[in-house]
């Protein structure tokens, strides 16, 4: 696992884990999720394509498709944060804040309530920044307070985490009469057993918490790397402006191949879920990953409404060590080829340079 060194204005508990997803992205990435796996219980092998259901839903999807994805922000307040001082995260924050209330769509925000705090002591400043994001429409979930690896430290303190994450969070919420209802795995790392998984799910029904999950799961973080090191450059204006354009026509790769993906497991495209973080880079493409992805006929819409789909009933059988997207998860429980699990695009080569990493 590489260590966090070459990223250095990006948290080190970030780095690792995500670069062992994307490193679980180079292909083959079937066989690497699949015999990471070692959870044997599944559906039958057939999948679902020859399902008279799905199959109905096929139909339905050529005449009228289905677009709707959910709009999801992790690492709140802002994903450097502890590691820079509230005034240098809060230029940042107001660009991407006043984008969301530019954009007018749904949008949660997942909150590591560790990154309020600086040497153990509460910034009120930092809870502010929250109130922000309320003010400009969004709502807000749990994501843990210190972003803990679930897989690293184990249910018991992993529960203790999710509390200590919502005590800002439930006031802040219940001022507005609303309250926490949403939680975010960090690493989308949901666990290494059936056990694990049933125990977390029970902990968080009895808190009134509901998992949110991802479909379109992303490098975001390497493009933000790069953007971020793009800064000292000589060119510096001229490469952030090739990064943002290069970013978001990625994303908009990223999409179209969750779309199909779903097409192929579900037979239709299931109401999607997007994951960015709270940076820089996203602040300053907001508006233009918002209209490229209205562009291709999506509808924002939020979690409650996107949950209802039933897929997102199924049964999440992965327990391998990465964090992969929701659709590979339910496809490896239909015991898909590694086939089914190519072809999802990459990061160029030159960002992953700028980014300071060899390799995905
Ligand atoms: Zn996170």
């Amino acid at each position: 696992m590489r260590p966090p060194a070459p990223l250095p204005r990006l948290p080190g508990r970030l780095l690792a884990p995500l670069l062992a997803s994307v490193l679980l992205a180079a292909q083959p990435l079937g066989a690497a999720i699949a015999s990471s796996n070692s959870n044997s219980n599944s559906n039958s092998g057939s999948g679902s394509g020859s399902d008279p259901k799905t199959g109905a839903n096929a139909e339905r999807d050529k005449t009228t498709p289905d677009r709707r994805i959910v709009m999801t922000i992790d690492d709140l307040p802002w994903v450097q944060l502890p590691g820079i001082s509230t005034a240098q995260a809060l230029p940042g924050h107001r660009r991407l804040v006043a984008a969301i209330k530019r954009a007018g769509i749904p949008a949660i925000g997942f909150v590591n309530e560790g990154k309020l705090e600086h040497d153990g002591k509460l910034q009120p400043e930092r809870v502010a920044m929250l109130s922000d994001w309320l003010d400009a429409g969004a709502t807000l979930g749990n994501h843990t307070y210190a972003h803990a690896d679930l897989h690293a430290v184990g249910l018991p303190a992993y529960q203790d985490d999710i509390l200590r994450g919502e005590r800002q969070l439930r006031p802040l919420l219940q001022a507005r009469g609303q309250q926490p209802h949403w939680f975010r795995h960090p690493y989308l790392r949901a666990g290494r057993s059936a056990q694990d998984k049933a125990g977390l799910e029970r902990f968080l029904s009895e808190h009134d918490y509901r998992i949110a999950p991802v479909t379109v799961d992303n490098s975001d973080w390497i493009w933000a790397g790069a953007y971020l090191h793009a800064a000292d450059a000589k060119d510096a204006a001229k490469l952030k402006a090739r990064l943002r354009r290069e970013y978001v026509a990625y994303m908009g790769a990223k999409i179209d191949y969750y779309e199909q993906q779903s097409i192929a497991l579900l037979g239709y495209n299931l109401p999607q879920t997007w994951l960015i973080h709270a940076n820089l880079l996203n602040a300053d493409t907001y508006g233009d990953l918002v209209k490229m992805v209205q562009k291709r006929g999506y509808r924002f819409i939020g979690l409650a409404e996107a949950m209802r789909d039933p897929a997102y009933q199924r049964a999440d059988a992965y327990t391998g060590p990465a964090g992969p997207s929701w659709i590979h998860r339910w496809a490896i429980g239909e015991k898909k080829p590694a086939s089914f699990f190519g072809d999802e695009p990459e990061v160029p080569a030159w960002v992953m340079t700028l980014a300071d990493l060899e390799s995905e």
